[in-house]
């Protein structure tokens, strides 16, 4: 299911952005799709107002897309890695954008009090992207609704966006005056204010 802007036969707007990113790191749920507390079933995928729109425009100026999403449900035994990546596939497949839309795509399995690989915060996965593409830091954004995104990005000095409405943690708001982050409603208007 798919919300009202995300019409796969409306016509794309392709405006020019000032500074295109070379990198984005893109967190899930939330952020790409609906937030739903351990989604493990592909159905239940529903791209969030804006979402393609604005990946269609990243595409289009050459932005290397990232996927980058913390699945401590795969350690908690709730779902399987394949699960996982059932979800992924259909939301490219409702994204219609591609099925190479992701240069490349992380999901980390760890529980928060593991001591992290890739989970977020850790910001290793965007490091090793940033290294192996040759993007510079400045170039690069990590783009999410939870704490743990913003501050990946933080710690692999990148630049960070928030869409809110924050994720379920209610201490989203706080957190993110904090770290003196702008927040987008959507993925969309983020964009629009590259
Ligand atoms: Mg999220």
């Amino acid at each position: 299911m798919m919300g009202p802007g995300d019409d796969p036969k409306a016509p794309l707007p392709h405006v020019a952005m000032h500074a295109p990113p070379q990198a984005v790191f893109l967190d899930r749920d939330g952020t790409l799709i609906e937030h739903v507390p351990y989604l493990r079933d592909p159905a239940d995928v529903v791209i969030r107002r804006g979402t393609r729109e604005a990946l269609s425009r990243l595409q289009a100026a050459a932005a290397k897309l990232f996927l980058f999403t913390n699945q401590s449900g795969v350690s908690r035994g709730l779902f399987q890695m394949a699960e996982v990546e059932a979800v992924n596939r259909r939301m490219v497949e409702l994204l219609d954008l591609g099925a190479g839309l992701f240069t490349a795509v992380c999901v980390a399995p760890e529980l928060p009090d593991d001591v992290p690989v890739y989970r977020k915060p850790s910001p290793r996965f965007i490091q090793e992207m940033l290294a192996a593409h040759g993007v510079a830091r400045e170039h690069a954004w990590m783009v999410g609704d939870s704490p743990v995104d913003w501050e990946a990005g933080i710690n692999a000095g990148v630049r960070v966006a928030a869409i809110v409405p924050d994720s379920a943690n209610p201490k989203a708001p706080e957190r993110r005056q904090e770290l003196g982050i702008s927040a987008y409603p959507t993925l969309r208007e983020w964009v629009d204010a590259l």
